[in-house]
Formats: C-alpha cells, structure tokens, sequence
C-alpha cells in the first residue's frame, strides 16, 4: 500500500510502501478515491502545529468500503463514504452531550486507532500515525467504522471528500451558530477552502451582507461566486474600518477562517455591539490574541470558537449533502486542481502560494 508520508517537518513528503494490517473489532477498511488538501495538513508540514512522526497526513477524503473487520455494523462492503475526521467513541461526556465533533476519547487516542495502536508500519517495523486516525493520503486506510458516512451514489467523490472537511467547517460553522437569523449581516476573514464555504453558509442563512475579506484580490474575485456581496483587500485597507462603514458600525457575525492573531482581532473589533466573533481557523500552537476586556463587557459581545461545524459531524453531513443535491451549495466549483497522489508536494506548494479554490488528489 502506497502513501505519502511524512518523516519531518518542513521536509517534503515522501511516497513509500507501508504494510496495513488489517482492521481490528469495529474498524474497515477503505479504498481512497479523493483526498483534499486542506490547510491543517499544512501546518504540520510547517511545525506550526507539531505532532507525532512518522505521520501519514490527510484528513478530508471520501472513499469505498472495502473490508470489514469483526463486529461493523454501520456500513458494508462497497458504501460510498465521506470520512469524519473525529470518528468519535459515543460514550464520553462531550459526545453524550452532543458534541461528538470534540469527542473526549478520540482526542486522547489522536493519531492512533481506538486500541491505541496502529495499523500503518514501515518495512523495516516503524510505526506510522494515521492524522486524526484517518491519513488519507494513502491508497487505503484502516479506520473506526464511525469514521465512514454513506453517501448516495450521485455525489460525486471529489464533492464527498470537501464535504468531510472544509465543507462541514465552512459551512456547517455558519448554519449551525444558534443565534443566526435572516438579514444579519456577516464578514469572513480568509477565502481559502474555508472562508468560501463560510460565505456559502452566509448565503444559505439569507444574510443581508456578506464581507469576505482576504490579502490576494484573485481569491476575493473567486469570492463572489461563493455568496460573497462585498470584497475587501486587507493589504489596501483597514478591514476593520471598512467593515464599520459598511454596515453602520460592525457585523451581527464575523468569522476569522485564517486562525491567527491578527486576523482574530480585526474579527473580533469588526463585530457590532452584541455581536458574535466566531474562530474557525487554526492558528499556530501557543499563539494568542487580544481582545480588549472592556469593550467586550460593554459592547455585550460573544466570542466563540467552532471545530468541525460546531456539532455532531455526521449531522452535518446529511444536512450538506442535502443543500449539494437540490443546487444551494456548490462544491464541485470548488475544485479547482486535480493531482495525483505522487504530486502532493505540489499540491501543498500550490496552497502556499494562495492559489485560490481547492486541490483534490484523485486516485485510480
Ligand atoms: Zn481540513
Ligand atoms: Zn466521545
């Protein structure tokens, strides 16, 4: 079995051959058909994020079931499946409580499967993690059967793969804030896979206004086709201000989609009094931001973080799939490049030179 692994960060990936054993009690295997390269991957080949290496990284992909191990019973042989990236345990608080999205069990296992061991080896006997169990970037992967999610057989697979990432995180972040209402006003800070499907979800929830803000004009074009009604380039003006005078004095909902300090704060002074600053992006570890605490009791905001769509993924999933087959979200006119598996270095240097829309590995 083939898979892009990576030794150090930043150092490219390499394509080696890795032994599978295969699935235990409760887990399948399945074959990859589409992976999305997707930022977080990114910042573990960077060290942003640090994690455990050797790593198989990859965790927005769609798949077919292809083995089955002892005691499956939520899917078959053959299932079209998206993957979750928290395939999440069912039994701890956070997901009795219905947050399986930060499943307490799936975070302490993380890179390993449920038994804590692993099922990725190198011929000479190294161990290899799975990122967030899954480690997509492999022809087949050996993974929790809660990690799968059937889909019908219209949805194409490329579609199925952003729908277990950016689009559950963009999208599922957006509808599923509790106090979103029709004709609110709404910015997104960053337009990358996640940012777009922030401002598709703006656009689902009927907002009057919807801000993208980015520093590359290319991305903030591409915006307007994902709900976008306003642009601004935050290298040519101060969003901050631009927001303000756009919407007599702040947005009711400002997402930060980025992850870093910087664009954390203009979220959060973008935000009209009583308004909600959501962060969604991933900024690198230890980094934090500040947020002025007066003005926060004063002007009664909310600041909130949201992970994989603020709630149970599978639940985001069916809605998503949904909103795909009746033609109110778009997602195949997100895909913008097509790599092979070997050309992942590519893809990756691709999303680092801000390339806009998303790149998709296809596999055979
Ligand atoms: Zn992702
Ligand atoms: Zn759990």
């Amino acid at each position: 079995m083939k898979a892009a692994v990576l030794f150090e960060s930043k150092k490219p990936m390499q394509i080696a051959e890795l032994d599978q054993s295969e699935p235990k009690t409760g887990e399948v295997r399945v074959k990859m058909s589409a992976a999305g390269i997707c930022a977080s991957d990114h910042h573990v080949m960077t060290g942003d994020n640090p994690t455990l290496m050797p790593i198989v990284l990859g965790h927005e992909g769609a798949g077919v079931v292809e083995t089955v191990g002892p005691g499956v019973s939520s899917v078959k042989v053959g299932d079209r499946c998206v993957l979750s990236f928290v395939p999440n345990c069912g039994h701890c608080r956070s997901c009795r409580t219905g947050l399986s999205n930060i499943c307490d069990t799936n975070r302490l296992t993380g890179t390993r499967q449920y038994d804590g061991t692993f099922r990725l080896r190198t011929p000479d006997g190294t161990e290899v993690h799975q990122f967030a169990k899954l480690g997509v970037f492999a022809e087949s992967i050996v993974v929790p059967q809660q990690a799968c999610y059937p889909i019908p057989d219209d949805v194409p697979m490329d579609v199925a793969a952003l729908i277990g990432c950016s689009v559950a995180t963009g999208v599922g972040g957006v509808i599923n804030q509790p106090n979103m209402r029709a004709g609110m006003t709404v910015a997104v800070i960053g337009t990358g896979g996640v940012g777009l499907n922030a401002l598709q979800g703006a656009r689902l929830m009927n907002a009057s206004k919807v801000i993208a803000v980015d520093i590359f004009d290319h991305k903030l074009e591409f915006a307007y086709k994902f709900g976008a009604t306003h642009i601004i380039n935050s290298k040519e003006q101060d969003p901050v201000y631009a927001i303000q005078e756009m919407t007599d004095g702040g947005v009711d909902f400002a997402f930060d989609t980025f992850g870093h300090k910087i664009t954390t704060e203009q979220a959060y002074k973008a935000t009209r009094k009583g308004g909600t600053t959501v962060v969604v992006g991933l900024a690198p570890d230890g980094m934090t931001a500040e947020i002025p605490l007066v003005e926060l009791v004063r002007n009664q905001k909310t600041l909130v973080g949201s992970y994989y769509g603020s709630a149970s993924p599978h639940e985001t999933f069916g809605k998503l799939l949904e909103f795909y087959r009746q033609g109110r979200i778009d997602v195949g006119g997100l895909v913008t490049r097509k790599y092979k598996l070997h050309e992942i270095n590519e893809a990756y240097d691709a999303l680092d030179r801000g390339e806009d829309g998303r790149g998709v590995i296809i596999f055979n």
